[in-house]
């Protein structure tokens, strides 16, 4: 029976080399970090969501260690079983108190908190309003709700606008959008949406992972950024980027909608609690994201040094101040066969392809670190310069 199948899927398989888009992982044999090793080889990491450099950083580490010893290693148990202790209330408590909620549930992964929150919460009279570069998640969690669904174009307030009117029949019109959209760095225009949101009476759910660390003068994140902290009715969230880097997710929002997630969204319920260890050392990174403001000032530096370089060697670059800094190919091959040159200089960059960006849209995301040095950044630049002339002359 396999047989037929088997054949169809070499086929598609193939078409997937033949397209570029075939992704290889590269099997890195030391800690994350700045500097990784792959092969026996040192590559500088340019493509890491290890944004504050916290992924391997010792005082994380450390209380990592410290909480296995103390909580144990694994729950055995989704939340409302036996899986909560203690530590989790506390990490959701203290993000409740840094992002300005509420209340706060932990989920296994943000995946898993944008695919649980809209079902939960909204029926078949209801409308979400999604902004068309929303992450993957967001669109998944979206699909397995009722609602009536809308698009608008990325940014786009005058259509956002025209689908609240759309949707004006609905009972609750709910509008989606990512903080920052993590294939271009783009911010969300919160404020704009939520003076939108205002004047249609519809409610805002932002995805700030690639913001909560990052973004806005405490590193709160987008709603910080804009101002609009208080106007954001749910925020979503990961503790796999700068907050440490490991995994769990968020949705960080109004008490009756976090209290409602946990008796309804099927994640929470069905899936198992974020280990100790990671809660614990989320703890401690959190700590060191209120504490200072170094790590922060570090990351601006090096992205404006990246964004200023790349602009002097001519490199068509996405614009803006985030981290996340994509040089734009177009081509898919070709951006592929770049990324190899640059792993081949030493530099650790990966292709972006279809089907996670449109086609003919390639590129390679490059997203900086507070780890980097000076000097690793204005390596990376040499050698994206170094690439292109290889790939050119091939
Ligand atoms: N939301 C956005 C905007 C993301 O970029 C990602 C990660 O790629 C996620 C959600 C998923 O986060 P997690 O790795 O915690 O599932």
């Amino acid at each position: 029976m396999y047989g037929a199948l088997q054949e169809e899927l070499k086929g598609r398989l193939a078409a997937t080399h033949e397209a570029g888009t075939y992704k290889t992982e590269l099997v890195m044999t030391t800690p994350q970090g700045a500097h990784v090793q792959v092969d026996g080889r040192e590559l500088l990491n340019m493509c890491a969501n290890n944004y504050l450099g916290l992924a391997s950083h010792p005082a994380i580490v450390e209380a990592a260690h410290e909480a296995l010893d103390r909580w144990g290693y694994g729950m055995a148990s989704v939340r409302f079983i036996c899986g909560t202790q203690a530590l989790h209330r506390e990490l959701e408590e203290r993000l409740s108190s840094f992002l300005g909620t509420d209340d706060t549930i932990l989920f296994s992964s943000c995946f898993d908190a944008n695919g649980g929150l809209f079902e939960a919460l909204l029926g078949e009279e209801d409308a979400v309003i999604s902004d068309q570069l929303n992450h993957a998640s967001i669109i998944d969690g979206i699909r397995l709700c009722k609602a009536r669904r809308l698009r608008y174009a990325n940014g786009d307030m005058d259509e956002l606008e025209a689908r609240l009117e759309e949707a004006a029949n609905a009972r609750y019109r709910l509008i989606a959008t990512d903080g920052v959209f993590s294939m271009d760095g783009y911010l969300a225009q919160l404020d704009a949406i939520c003076d939108l949101a205002e004047r249609h009476d519809a409610l805002v759910m932002v995805d700030d992972s690639h913001a909560v660390g990052v973004v806005g003068p405490g590193g709160r994140g987008t709603p910080e950024h804009h101002g609009v902290v208080e106007r954001v009715d749910i925020l979503t969230g990961t503790l796999g980027k700068a907050i440490g880097g490991a995994s769990g997710g968020y949705v960080s929002a109004r008490s009756e909608i976090v209290e409602l997630l946990r008796q309804r969204a099927r994640p929470y319920l069905f899936s198992n609690s974020v280990p100790p260890a990671v809660a614990a050392a989320s703890l401690r990174a959190l700590d060191l994201i209120e504490t200072s403001h170094e790590l922060r000032d570090h990351l601006r530096e090096n992205t404006a040094r990246f964004r200023a370089g790349m602009t002097e060697h001519g490199f068509d670059i996405l614009p803006g101040d985030h981290p996340i800094v994509p040089v734009m190919v177009g081509d898919e091959v070709h951006a592929a066969e770049l990324s190899a040159k640059l792993v081949g200089l030493g530099v650790y960059a990966v292709s972006f392809s279809f089907p996670v960006v449109p086609r003919g849209t390639a590129r390679i995301r490059t997203q900086m670190s507070a780890a980097h040095s000076p000097e690793d950044i204005d390596f990376a630049v040499e050698s994206f310069a170094a690439a292109r002339e290889a790939v050119a002359a091939a």
